[in-house]
């Protein structure tokens, strides 16, 4: 969700910014623009709509010049996408770019405009360029925490100062920001994959601080203004592994992705075929000491979050509440010392979450983030961390983050289940082997994606979609319903296959595809019951289930088969197809799958 880069160097600067905010475009946004110092003069450009469109207006007004500039994609909360509400903001003595929402904007504006200022955009932002303009005395670092006094909610920004000409100065407070360094170059943005192309090495702003970028050196000052030492991290991934390759499309890439980003969780957190999560601080004396486990997520993570608690719940019988970071918050949940919170966030800056998360530790509740963005805030303000290893994901549309947040519920729960005595030792054993085959399988699967393209052919003028599933496989269809959703623009829902005939059933006719998810025997023909159901009623059904299940046509239209592994496991293998689905129906709708209307990628507000 919008995208901050800034450039000091040697380089071109609007090159520079250029490619580094078309690297962030994958975390949706609907308007662009850049700042660069051009003759000590800050200029600016912008324009809504997409870079492309800037670069146009670049073309017809020409093109800024300078070694120094801050960019931005701007994903609109205050006001409509419009060239004047896109970023940066600001005038001739001080430009910005900000990501996030300043809560106390009104009454800000209502005091710079009795002092005379006239506001031009409707956005949030402009309050705090003009505050800034406001403060100012000379001292940039003094005007910054002036205002940072003034200001309430959620920023990064990334500053220009006229007086201080090539210098960029960048702050944040919930909202994530990195600093990265080259030789003699210095750059901010919004996450790594941005200066990728220019260098590996970075530092992380913690909250408050403020970091001055000159071309030859960075410095860091604490919020109370005092110079601070900060470590130098280095991008353990490259350029190539936020690049499509040859496939047309990220989601395809990163759904293949999947059983190299399991392998790489699983493996260090197993050690002679036991799950082993003591790295993480997860010892198995603490797995005995929870009376309760809370998981708190959004979207795709919160549905990860569903299949661990039937995971959890069967095998480690430990009750496990699901909730979604928004609701969390308000319900003001009973927490206690005895109960572990589980956070799912695969950017790790969800702004929903990261405050459960703080509300979690508000309490006494001991917290635990699955995360895939090293060094986010949420993996650094929770008790323990399990980092997923899933790679940079770009789409939107998230794949390959779900499957390794699976991958580590299931080490959770058979570490729990033993810890607890639920399960011998030979079992947990015979399961973490089952999940270690897992990637294999997927490989299988994705050899023969032709089944899927074929249901994506039959669904792809319906206009309503139902998924359903019992147990296990309700958890998961709301993942596969959530997938085609996000990409396909088609509307389903995912229902508890037991459920329908208490109300939804009366929707289903001949213009109501179904999917039904049935890879749990003991509920087998309970489901198989349910999907004659919506057959008699005259929905075309597609079965996704083992392999070896025959299957008659009076029962479903069409079957996608999976290769047996543990019932426990097949979530993880059955939602490959449910991906596919959702990703060929998308192609064929003409959509643009990576970049889906509205959404963005890291959501960085509430
Ligand atoms: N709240 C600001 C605006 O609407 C920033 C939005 C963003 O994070 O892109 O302009």
């Amino acid at each position: 969700m919008c995208g901050i880069v800034g450039y000091v160097g040697a380089r071109e600067c609007t090159e520079v910014l250029l490619n580094s905010l078309s690297k962030l475009e994958y975390r949706g946004y609907d308007s662009a623009g850049i700042a660069v110092f051009e003759n000590g003069e800050i200029k600016t450009q912008k324009s809504k709509g997409k870079i492309a469109d800037l670069v146009a207006k670049m073309d017809s007004e020409g093109k800024l010049m300078g070694h120094c500039g801050i960019g931005h994609t701007r994903w609109a909360t205050h006001g409509e996408p419009s060239d004047i509400n896109s970023h940066p903001h600001g005038n001739a003595n001080v430009t910005i770019v900000h990501n996030g929402i300043i809560e106390n904007y009104k009454k800000i504006k209502e005091f710079l405009e009795k002092k005379g200022y006239v506001f031009e955009s409707e956005t949030d932002t402009e309050t705090v360029a003009k505050l800034l303009d406001c403060f100012y005395e000379g001292n940039p670092i003094a005007t910054i925490q002036r205002v940072l006094d003034e200001v309430e909610g959620s920023y990064a920004l990334g500053i220009m100062f006229r007086d201080y000409p090539n210098r960029i100065y960048a702050v944040r407070k919930d909202s994530p920001l990195i600093v990265a360094v080259g030789d003699d170059e210095a750059f901010i943005a919004s996450d790594v994959p941005a200066v990728l192309k220019y260098t590996k090495k970075y530092y992380l702003l913690d909250q408050d601080e403020i970091a001055v970028l000159d071309s030859g050196r960075v410095e860091f000052f604490d919020d109370h203004g005092a110079p601070i030492k900060k470590q130098l991290l280095v991008a353990d991934f490259d350029e190539e592994a936020a690049k499509k390759g040859n496939y047309p499309h990220y989601m395809i890439k990163e759904i293949h992705d999947q059983p190299t980003a399991i392998r790489t969780t699983i493996t260090p957190r197993i050690t002679d075929g036991m799950p082993d999560l003591e790295e993480c601080g997860m010892t198995y004396d603490r797995l005995r000491d929870y009376n309760n486990i809370f998981v708190v997520a959004c979207g795709t993570a919160m549905h990860a979050g569903l299949v661990g608690k039937y995971v959890i719940e069967k095998i480690a019988r430990i009750s496990v509440t699901v909730d979604v970071a928004s609701e969390f918050r308000y319900r003001d949940p009973i927490l206690t010392d005895k109960d572990l919170v589980i956070l799912v966030s695969q950017s790790g800056e969800t702004a929903d979450t990261l405050e459960a998360l703080r509300l979690a530790k508000r309490n006494g509740a001991d917290t635990l983030s699955i995360v895939n963005v090293k060094g986010s805030s949420i993996a650094r303000e929770s008790d323990m961390v399990i980092y997923t290893h899933a790679g940079p994901e770009i789409s939107v549309a998230s794949t390959k983050a779900y499957m390794v947040q699976l991958s580590v519920f299931y080490l959770i729960a058979f570490a729990l289940a033993y810890a607890n005595d639920k399960m011998t030792a030979e079992e947990c054993r015979r399961l973490t082997a089952q999940l270690q085959a897992v990637p294999e399988q997927i490989e299988e699967i994705l050899k023969t994606p032709e089944d899927c393209q074929y249901v994506a052919s039959q669904l792809v003028n319906a206009e309503n979609l139902l998924y359903i599933g019992r147990g296990l496989d309700y958890a998961l269809s709301m993942e596969g319903s959530l997938k085609l959703k996000e990409i396909s623009y088609i509307h389903s829902e995912s229902y508890a296959a037991g459920e329908l005939k208490h109300g939804t059933i009366s929707l289903v006719t001949d213009e109501m595809p179904v999917i039904a998810v049935a890879t749990q025997r003991d509920l087998y023909d309970k489901t198989i019951s349910n999907v004659k159901e919506v057959k008699a009623r005259g929905a075309y059904v597609v079965l996704v289930t083992h392999d070896s299940k025959e299957v008659d046509n009076d029962v479903a239209d069409c079957k996608i088969g999976l290769p047996t592994i543990d019932d426990l496991l097949m979530p993880m293998t059955a939602v490959v197809p449910l991906q596919l689905i959702a990703y060929y129906t998308s192609v064929l709708r003409g959509n643009d799958v990576d970049k889906p209307r509205k959404l963005a990628k890291s959501v960085t507000v509430e």
